[in-house]
């Protein structure tokens, strides 16, 4: 028998799991190895780090050779070559991470964008099981996201699709962290959550995008206010989204999601406003169910075809 490595490489921690079958994980880890203020090298040897860690655990279960390494990252990635073009939060310009890990440990590796890689998730094990086409949404931190197109992801011609985050729907409005105006990031994000509730209640108090959900959830009214606004901007970016490419699904993960129903509902209700008629009464827009096990799951996806064809020969 034969398994594969999905990694989950992170701002600041990298998640790992081995995939023996076609939809368990064998071994999981969570590593904090390192800080957004580490060198490439020292990322790189956390990665391999990683890799080792795995493969000596599945070496003790006696599970079989490598085959492959999948990575998701959290940046743009041109898959078909291996290239990280960009990553801020780990500060990858231009590497080749593929050819990298491949002359390291003398496998298969294929590379692609965190949220990507989150949608194949959701789609083979979650919310979109089953669905060919899909629009996956992380909105957390920032705002991510990840398209399936017929079956495939999408990367685009230039390996940079699918940043709803980053479409503008306030020109001249708040400064996003892409150096624009007004883009859906700034009105959806968590950060951007509590600091629309501060402005508000005209006061800076401690409070996370959890317990502002919570607050949202008790009926508090600039908390629910201010999801009511979140869900206004993201109905009409989605609405957007589907007049164009018209997925089967739209998936939402990522923390601000976990809000459930003070975000969803309103989000359903602009959705029915903004959509296209069709749209409307054929798009569900659902909450991820995978949660932060996407990412390992997802990467694992990347490479388990070699599984597959192993088995079927
Ligand atoms: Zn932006």
């Amino acid at each position: 028998m034969s398994y594969v490595i999905g990694l989950d490489v992170g701002g600041t921690t990298i998640k790992g799991g081995v995939f023996a079958g076609t939809s368990q994980s064998m071994i999981d880890i969570h590593m904090k190895t390192y800080s957004n203020e580490n060198t490439l090298e020292e990322i790189l040897a956390s990665i391999s780090e990683a890799v080792q860690y795995l493969m000596d655990e599945a070496s003790h279960l006696e599970i079989g050779n490598l085959v492959a390494i999948g990575i998701g990252i959290p940046g743009f990635v041109k898959s078909s070559e291996g290239f990280v073009l960009y990553a801020s939060n780990l500060r990858l310009h231009n590497v080749n991470l593929k050819q990298w890990v491949e002359e390291h440990f003398g496998v298969l590796c294929v590379v692609q964008g965190d949220a990507r890689v989150g949608a194949l998730a959701e789609r083979e094990f979650g919310a979109a099981k089953g669905f060919s086409s899909l629009l996956f949404i992380v909105i957390g931190t920032g705002v991510g996201s990840g398209m399936i197109l017929d079956g495939k992801i999408y990367e685009g011609a230039h390996s940079v699709a699918g940043e709803i985050g980053h479409t503008i729907l306030e020109p001249g409005g708040e400064i996003c962290a892409c150096g624009r105006q007004g883009c859906l990031e700034t009105m959806v994000s968590g950060p951007m959550l509590i600091r629309a509730y501060q402005r508000r209640i005209g006061k800076k108090v401690d409070v996370t995008a959890k317990t502002l959900a919570e607050l949202a959830a008790c009926g508090e009214t600039n908390a629910k206010a201010v999801y009511t606004d979140a869900a206004r901007s993201l109905a009409i970016a989605i609405a957007n989204y589907c007049t164009i490419l018209d997925p089967a699904i739209v998936v939402i993960g990522g923390g601000v999601s976990l809000a459930g129903s003070v975000l969803f509902e309103p989000l359903r209700a602009f959705f029915s406003v903004y959509a296209s008629p069709l749209a409307r009464q054929s798009i569900e827009i659902v909450p991820a169910v995978l949660g932060d096990r996407s990412g390992v799951i997802g990467a694992s996806l990347l490479v388990r075809d070699i599984l597959l064809d192993e088995r079927s020969m």
